[in-house]
């Protein structure tokens, strides 16, 4: 995977967030605020014509170039906590030009550190966490295994989409929706609902 397959990724997040961006939007005004859809279409629009006016040229600085984009333009929670996860990422990659499986493997390992060392949220908090832990678990499992690429990014978006449904039983216990207390239980994490999009942009751009 390089420079070109990355800038696919980041093409396809933003197509995605924008098609689902009333649909997080709605599972925000659930338990939150609202503004999570918008949130991440500014973010990933704004990521995007980051791309295009710097044309960074490895994975990891285009990685840490969309994070700090993010930290920037989204606002709220999620920046931070998306912004940090990007810029982990690239930087565990540094200047490698073609990542491995195993690679990406480790650096979305990396950006689940950061995320939880940033948020203090654990999995079962119905946050973003628990779509991202289970995920960076199955790419794991499906290097180990020697899956071909595609096969371990099916795999990694099934684990985050179901992660993501899992949130709904949940009493939120990190975030916005904390406040709610019981009230929170019934409704998606719309956190966990973009990091499943984001999980299933990155099998899209595998498959391109
Ligand atoms: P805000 O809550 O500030 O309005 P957003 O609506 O953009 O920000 O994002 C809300 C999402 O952020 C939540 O659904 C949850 O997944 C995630 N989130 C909030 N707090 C944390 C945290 N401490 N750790 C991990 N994720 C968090
Ligand atoms: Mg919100």
């Amino acid at each position: 995977m390089n420079t070109q397959f990355f800038a696919a990724w980041i093409q396809e997040i933003a197509s995605a967030v924008r098609a689902q961006r009333d649909h997080l939007t709605q599972l925000d005004a659930a338990i939150g605020d609202a503004d999570h859809g918008a949130n991440l279409d500014r973010g990933f629009a704004a990521a995007g014509e980051a791309l295009a006016g710097a044309s960074p040229q490895t994975p990891g600085a285009l990685l840490v170039l969309v994070g700090s984009t993010l930290i920037r333009k989204v606002g709220g929670a999620s920046g931070p906590l998306y912004g940090t996860a990007f810029r982990e990422m690239g930087k565990l990659l540094g200047d490698t030009a073609e990542v491995s499986p195993a690679q990406l493997a480790d650096a979305l390992n990396a950006a689940l550190s950061g995320v939880q060392r940033l948020g203090a949220a654990a999995e079962g908090d119905k946050t973003m966490v628990d779509a991202l832990a289970p995920a960076v678990r199955a790419l794991a499992r499906a290097v180990q295994e020697g899956l071909k690429t595609e096969e371990a990014l099916d795999a990694a978006a099934a684990a985050a989409e179901e992660g993501a449904k899992a949130t709904i039983p949940l009493q939120a216990r990190k975030g916005r929706a904390s406040y709610l207390g019981p009230r929170s239980v019934g409704h998606e994490d719309p956190g966990a609902a973009s990091t499943a999009l984001i999980l299933g942009a990155l099998r899209a751009a595998g498959s391109r």
